[in-house]
């Protein structure tokens, strides 16, 4: 075997659209005060705890899980008060969901519509599925752009248009109006993914009966169980049966399944931490705006988005890092996030760690 032949046949069989994508990037945060990817921060309560492992000595890994997951399912719905005449699908995350969507409504030949800046799933996955991902720039206050969505809407058609809501990396809800109108422009689907939905607390879960392509997704990462890959998209019947058919069967496993349950029992002690993220996001807000040098987006979220005025981001981030805190360098120079870094809201005192190294560094 030589390595030489097996770059020939990489280079000969892996599409090139595949080579040339820059694999997703997950920093080490071993030692640090992690603040780079909007994970609630609190642990399960002791009781909450107890319950999971008595539930987990009963699981039967032997056994492939129940494939629909039906009884989360009916645990989820309950919980996010889905309404009856809406289907519910599962995936591993809601990124399943968004490649799920994509390998149903994009492909070749198929266009995939965002707003940009927004998450970076949507534009990858359209590329792996072979799509064409169109972005449309938000406005310099990041809201929809409304006569530029609707050009490009005209002009590529897409099969798709992925809407996040509040807005990741911005933290900002789009005008329900705004919104609307790119609803009513698009024969395609319109994926609304509230994947902050307990910060935020506004959806569009109500209107999706009363569109024929609108779907909602949400996830259980942001609200405390990142580690369990659960998300969920609520649409009508017709459009929810074909994305069941695409899904991996027992795409939910046995222990997430099981886990999940105990969680959505103790959903109030979730909530709570919710509430207690969002005093907190209001408080680092305050303490950032008093700092010079920099700009803070308002947020309904459980990140803000910041902008370095006149200093090296990059020397910023580092110094950051060097302090022992990790956030999102989102930089890129020339783009509509030049100077910007996303800080998660972590508890107080990691906010507070946050905020001396962050002071420190502007002083320096
Ligand atoms: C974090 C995030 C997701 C991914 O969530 P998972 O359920 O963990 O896969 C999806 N959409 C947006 C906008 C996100 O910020």
């Amino acid at each position: 075997m030589s390595e030489a032949g097996t770059t020939r046949r990489v280079r000969r069989w892996v599409r090139p659209e595949i080579r040339g994508l820059e694999p997703y990037h997950v920093a080490d945060a071993r030692g640090m005060i992690k603040l780079d990817a909007m994970e609630n921060p609190y642990p399960w309560p002791e009781a909450m705890r107890r319950e999971w492992l008595e539930a987990l000595s009963r699981a039967q890994v032997n056994r492939y899980p129940d494939a629909a997951a039906a009884a989360l399912q009916q645990a989820l719905r309950d919980v996010l008060s889905i309404p009856s005449d809406v289907e519910v699908v599962l995936g591993n995350g809601s990124d399943e969901l968004i490649q799920t969507v994509q390998l149903v409504v994009g492909g070749p030949g198929r266009a995939v519509l965002a707003p940009v800046p927004t998450f970076a799933m949507y534009e990858m996955t359209a590329t792996v599925t072979g799509g064409r991902f169109e972005g449309v720039p938000l406005d310099e206050r990041f809201g929809l752009d409304v006569p530029a969505m609707l050009e490009a809407i005209e002009r590529v058609t897409p099969a798709c248009v992925f809407l996040t809501y509040p807005n990741n990396p911005t933290g900002n809800l789009f005008d329900v109006d705004a919104v609307e109108a790119v609803i009513e422009a698009t024969d395609g689907l319109v994926v609304i993914d509230e994947a902050y939905h307990a910060y935020a607390k506004e959806s569009f879960l109500s209107r999706v009966g009363q569109y024929e392509n609108v779907v909602v997704m949400r996830t259980l990462s942001k609200i405390g169980l990142a580690g369990l890959r659960v998300g969920l998209l609520a649409g009508p019947i017709g459009w929810v049966q074909q994305f069941d058919k695409v899904r991996l069967p027992y795409n939910i496993g046995v222990l997430n399944q099981l886990s999940v349950a105990v969680a959505l029992r103790h959903v109030d002690a979730l909530n709570a931490q919710a509430s207690a993220i969002c005093a907190e996001r209001d408080r680092l807000f305050g303490q950032l705006s008093r700092l010079d040098g920099l700009e803070v987006y308002p947020s309904r979220a459980n990140f803000l988005l910041l902008r370095v005025r006149e200093r090296d981001v990059d020397a910023v981030f580092r110094g950051l890092c060097e302090r022992g805190v990790l956030v999102k360098n989102l930089s890129r120079p020339g783009s509509a996030l030049a100077g910007c870094l996303r800080v998660s809201v972590g508890l107080a005192e990691e906010n507070d760690a946050f905020l001396a190294a962050l002071g420190a560094v502007l002083s320096a």
